[in-house]
């Protein structure tokens, strides 16, 4: 890895941490900034008292154009639609509480368990999975819930990967960040460990030399990031990449289908195939969750199929995620394919042989597959 000179490091570090410091919360700077005319602010203020807004300096000047269009400023400028609960909508539709051995904790799969270590981010994303969840105190400043935490992974030898999620995990300080990494990294079983952070998008500068030395000795770590928009794939998003890749933590990313911000195959393909560029896997493309206060960002899954058939007939394997949704009430993910096999042929009472099922390929012709 790169080394900087350690008084560089030492002013890389506080710019990240100032750049956090000022971020925007103050709802009236924000809408003023974005370009939100005065006869909104009625609609919008009420939805910052349920969902207060918090957006990076940074982030938000990738704006390129005007609210309530521009994708940047759909995933953090709060919209008046929030307030409009669908019927259908829970504040923790994926019963993640259900699903809690223990607090902080969500061990839904055999092998794999989040530990959500903070409440804090750096934007307040509007289609946010765990708005409720916004501002809680930190994991690691209540020993007590910490040591309960680890001391479920240890007794849980079935686990081998261990999530680190939020909240973003990466705005603890890198001390902090180390100590978690140190306490997990010793448990014998723990084979992997993800770190879920929005940080590269948001605010690259924080992935430092300093913080990458540290996720180097505690490999093997994998980061999934969350870029959405091929707007958001800056110089200094690369700048985060390429330091975490020589830090050999793989990136993988995780995009959120979302109404209006990126839910064309143009957008998709951008973003994808800058992500490929960069070195970042595009790992999961997810359906929007029926979560409260973002039910207008969704697309429905018919559509999204749509998208996913175009994407894989057009481009590399590579750049093609796979696409999800997650089941309410903690029936979990679930992968979707678009049906490229003629249902008509598969009766019942048809055996391969007298029915050879017959598969749509990417020029839109069907061919039949012998079965053996
Ligand atoms: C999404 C999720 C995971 C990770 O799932 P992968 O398919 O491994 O990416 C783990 N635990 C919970 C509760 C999840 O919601
Ligand atoms: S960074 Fe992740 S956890 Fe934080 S608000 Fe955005 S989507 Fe939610």
């Amino acid at each position: 890895m790169t080394q900087a000179p350690s008084d560089a490091g030492r002013d890389c570090g506080s710019g990240w941490q100032q750049q956090l410091a000022e971020g925007i919360r103050d709802p009236l700077r924000l809408l003023r900034a974005a370009g939100v005319p005065r006869d909104a602010l009625a609609f919008v203020l009420p939805v910052h008292r349920t969902w207060p807004c918090l957006v990076t300096p940074y982030y938000l000047a990738l704006a390129r154009g005007g609210w309530p269009e521009d994708p940047i400023l759909r995933q953090c400028v709060p919209a008046p639609e929030e307030a409009a609960a669908g019927t259908e909508a829970h504040t923790d539709p994926l019963a993640e509480e259900r699903d809690s051995p223990v607090p902080h904790l969500v061990h839904r799969y055999p092998d794999r368990v989040l530990l959500l270590v903070t409440g804090r981010c750096a934007v307040h994303c509007r289609h946010c999975l765990r708005k409720r969840r916004w501002g809680e105190p930190a994991l690691a400043d209540d020993s007590g819930a910490l040591e309960r935490a680890l001391a479920y992974i240890a007794a849980t030898t079935t686990i081998r990967e261990v999530i680190l999620s939020g909240g973003d995990p990466l705005v603890l300080p890198d001390d902090t960040v180390a100590d978690l990494l140190g306490r997990v990294r010793a448990i014998p079983h723990i084979e992997v460990i993800r770190i879920g952070t929005r940080l590269p998008v948001v605010l690259p500068q924080r992935i430092t030399p300093e913080l990458c030395a540290i996720l180097d000795r505690c490999g093997p770590i994998w980061l999934a990031t969350h870029f959405n928009h091929p707007w958001e794939l800056t110089s200094a998003a690369e700048t985060a990449v390429e330091r975490l890749l020589r830090a050999a933590v793989p990136v993988v990313n995780q995009t959120v289908l979302l109404r209006g911000v990126n839910d064309s195959a143009a957008t998709l393909r951008r973003l994808f195939r800058g992500l490929l560029r960069l070195r970042v896997k595009p790992y999961c493309l997810y359906h929007g969750d029926p979560v409260r206060g973002t039910m207008h960002l969704r697309t429905g899954t018919v559509p999204g199929l749509d998208l996913l058939r175009e994407l894989q007939d057009s481009m590399s394997g590579l750049a093609v995620p796979h696409f999800a949704l997650d089941l309410p009430d903690g029936g979990g993910k679930v992968r979707l394919e678009p049906d490229r096999c003629d249902a008509t042929r598969r009766r019942r009472d048809a055996t391969p042989a007298d029915a050879p099922l017959r598969y749509r390929g990417f020029r839109g012709t069907d061919h039949t597959y012998p079965e053996p």
